[in-house]
């Protein structure tokens, strides 16, 4: 051993680093999770690890298993790891991103560089100008052709659009990283992003693009101009970075944040220092973010805020497949400052997950009352996310329903049904005098699954006939109602209910996701029960009293 011990945070950045390079070797998702879990949980220990694991007492930390324990004694012992090292020389992460950005295999692309000895799209390029890819097995003329043709053009699109709860995070921590804005899709809150950006006011240019070539979440930069970059990260997302000249910041924020049909529609575009100043020399009002799509030019209503959300009114607990328990949940919410929760676990019928009959509703129903003793004056609601059957019919029987403060309807499986079975299902499910909302109701998961082929519109017409409202699911991969679909129920007359969906305390934060989604549809506050009171929402509860 030379040197001192690794301390903590060093340990901790090896593992972390031996977690990414096992993540792209295709070591398999669960090896690379231990090792982060690992580095976490070191990086907050407060004893030097360095001695637990020379007294062989490595074990003693929750989650360090025989595998990652021999690692850390090879750390501690030599101050390296060999196979961190032998992975390091093998898998260039500029290789695996530029790949995933290309649209070719992580594997394939590793091969490529490891036959042909490159690890950086400049080299890359070269060797495949020399006609060299065609030395690695398994690239014929085909493959060989279509490399070079994704070479020459750089396609910006991302393969597959990152989800908003992902591509927000990563265009904030770069744009504060470079002290400048994040744009693009995830600025207008889209809810799967294409186009990611960040624009950075600056005099000089340079150090600006060498600062963010530098980063550790860009690995590549495919195209590099005097005040514009586009670089890729290790899971092959293209980030453009705009460096503007400070007097044209507004002017280069419109351009990196509305969707390119709205930004044709502005015609060219006057310069200014903000946002503001651009659109004053257009001579149109201010237009927030979300509403930055295909030719908005109107005066925006003042729109839906997270601070008017007064409550969520679809959770659920350990009752059904939630993390945390009734109690836990209200406690949560109660932090948040809302008035009241509505816990609403799954029943029977869904199968997939454990779910509640008549019985356990209303034994929860009594976990609930103990709850709000605790907790008031804030209100947990009794409430459902009740299955609605293949047949239309709901899963739990009407006297049990009729109980509850709030009751969410949803359809689970037999999604790809057609769009008579679906609609139907979803009509005969509302003639019952117990539903409060209905949740989730085109059923999309975002990446995985199209939408459903209900009609949308015979179903708000009967809600607003109702007066019932229809749910903006806040989880990343549904928002569903999307916002178009959001547009169209307000214009239909239904109320709109922004849920998020929770199975955890955590859950609770995706709020913002559904406050969004319902602003780039146009909703206002008043369009929104859960911005109510919560007397108004009771009064309501099965629709309009
Ligand atoms: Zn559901
Ligand atoms: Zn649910």
């Amino acid at each position: 051993m030379t040197g001192p011990p690794p301390d903590n945070a060093e340990i901790a950045r090896q593992l972390d680093a031996f977690a990414s390079l096992l993540e792209l070797a295709g070591a398999g998702p669960y090896t690379a999770r231990a090792y982060r879990r690992a580095s976490d949980l070191i990086r907050s220990t407060p004893a030097p690890v360095a001695e637990l694991v020379r007294e062989g007492r490595a074990r003693e930390l929750r989650g360090i298993g025989p595998g990652i324990e021999r690692r850390l004694r090879e750390l501690v012992e030599t101050g390296e790891i060999e196979e961190l090292k032998e992975l390091q020389r093998e898998i260039s992460p500029e290789l695996a991103g530029l790949g995933r950005f290309l649209g070719v295999s992580v594997k394939r692309m590793l091969e490529i560089g490891r036959v042909l000895g490159v690890r950086s799209l400049e080299e890359l390029r070269e060797a495949a100008h020399e006609g060299r890819l065609r030395e690695v097995p398994g690239v014929g003329p085909e493959t060989e052709r279509k490399l070079l043709a994704t070479l020459a053009r750089e396609p910006r699109a991302a393969p597959r659009p990152l989800l908003l709860h992902r591509s927000r995070p990563l265009v904030e921590v770069i744009a504060e990283a470079l002290g400048g804005i994040a744009a693009g899709d995830p600025r207008r809150w889209v809810d799967a992003s294409h186009r990611l950006a960040v624009v950075v006011a600056a005099e000089q240019p340079e150090p600006v693009l060498e600062e963010f070539e530098a980063l550790p979440q860009i690995v590549a930069v495919v195209e590099r101009e005097p005040r514009r970059a586009l670089g890729v990260t290790v899971e092959g997302v293209p980030i453009e970075l705009v460096a503007a000249e400070p007097r044209r910041l507004g002017t280069e924020l419109v351009r990196a944040t509305g969707s390119p049909e709205y930004v044709g529609a502005l015609g060219p575009l006057p310069e200014a220092p903000d946002e503001e100043g651009v659109y004053r020399a257009l001579g149109i009002p201010f237009v927030p973010p979300e509403l930055r799509e295909s030719g908005f030019r109107g005066e925006p209503s003042r729109l839906l805020e997270l601070a008017d959300v007064r409550g969520d009114l679809h959770t659920h607990t350990t009752w059904s497949d939630g993390k945390a328990s009734v109690y836990e949940m209200g406690l949560a919410a109660r932090e948040r400052g809302y008035d009241y929760l509505a816990i609403c676990d799954h029943t029977v019928s869904v199968g997939a997950v454990p779910g509640l009959d008549a019985d356990g509703v209303r034994r929860q129903g009594e976990e609930i009352a103990d709850a709000n003793e605790r907790l008031a004056p804030f209100r947990l609601l009794r409430g459902t996310e009740c299955d609605i059957r293949r047949d239309g019919s709901l899963d739990l029987p009407e006297d049990v329903l009729a109980e509850l403060d709030w009751v969410q309807a949803s359809v689970h499986g037999g999604q790809r049904g057609s769009r008579e079975e679906l609609t139907k299902r979803v009509l005969t499910a509302l003639e019952s005098s117990y539903v409060s909302c209905l949740s989730h109701p085109t059923g999309r998961l975002i990446n995985h699954r199209p939408p459903n082929a209900v009609d949308l519109e015979a179903v708000f017409t009967r809600l607003a006939e109702q007066g019932r409202a229809v749910e903006v699911n806040g989880l990343p991969n549904r928002l569903d109602l999307r916002d178009e679909h959001v547009r169209l129920a307000r214009e239909a007359g239904v109320a709109i209910v922004v849920n998020t969906d929770a199975h955890s305390t955590r859950g609770l934060g995706n709020m913002e996701l559904a406050v969004a989604t319902a602003r780039r549809g146009g909703a206002t506050a008043e369009d929104v029960v859960n911005t109510r009171p919560l007397d108004e929402v009771l009064a309501r509860r099965f629709g309009r009293p």
